[in-house]
């Protein structure tokens, strides 16, 4: 059995960080730590929940070819590390949180990796989630809003889509598909 890359993706409000949270937490699955230029959030570590960069490092690193892929979404920058993926698959499987457009790029670069799309109940939902963690201005927050019908109109390009209505519900669906893909590799 070979270890896989399972990238946990879809709009941004959807839950993606507490699920691939949960998924990481009994070591059986590593989390893929990315590269960012935003700024740490209260109770964000460096190299932890990402490696924290000024974008002319980020970009620096960019042009060696260091990341799988890349992309600049309201206005930051965010990696996947090449170096960091293949040193983690010698460990384990690895998990990922990438938003939409990234994971169907590292679909591009690592075709094996096995891509989920969570999907939110409905759009209030994710309204009300973004609102409620505080982390946003209004402003980004109708960014991201105004992003979602494209981000869901992309899901036929993944492996899965999974329903993130209930956690549990959906942590559970998340950990049969990861078993099946693990089984089959
Ligand atoms: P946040 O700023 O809320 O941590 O993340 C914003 C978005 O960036 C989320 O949709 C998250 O999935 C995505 N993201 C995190 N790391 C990466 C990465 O390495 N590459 C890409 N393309 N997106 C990422």
């Amino acid at each position: 059995m070979k270890n896989i890359l399972f990238v946990i993706s879809g709009p941004s409000g959807v839950g993606k960080g507490t699920m691939v949270a949960r998924l990481a937490s009994k070591g059986e699955l590593i989390f893929s730590v990315s590269c960012t230029t935003r700024k740490p959030r209260e109770g964000e570590t460096d190299g932890v929940h990402y490696f924290f960069l000024t974008e002319e490092e980020f970009l620096r690193r960019a042009e060696n070819g260091e990341f799988l892929e890349y992309d600049n979404h309201f206005g930051s920058y965010y990696g996947t590390l090449r170096s960091f993926i293949e040193e983690k698959l010698k460990e384990g499987s690895v998990i990922l949180d990438l938003d939409v457009v990234g994971a169907l790029n590292l679909k591009k670069a690592y075709p094996e990796a096995v891509l989920v799309m969570l999907l939110p109940p409905d759009k209030e939902a994710l309204k009300q989630r973004l609102i409620h963690r505080h982390s946003e201005t209004p402003h980004q927050i109708e960014d991201r809003l105004a992003r979602v019908d494209y981000e869901l109109s992309l899901q036929d390009k993944f492996d899965y889509t999974v329903l993130n209505d209930e956690v549990e519900k959906a942590e559970e669906k998340l950990r049969e598909i990861y078993q099946q893909e693990k089984n089959r590799a």
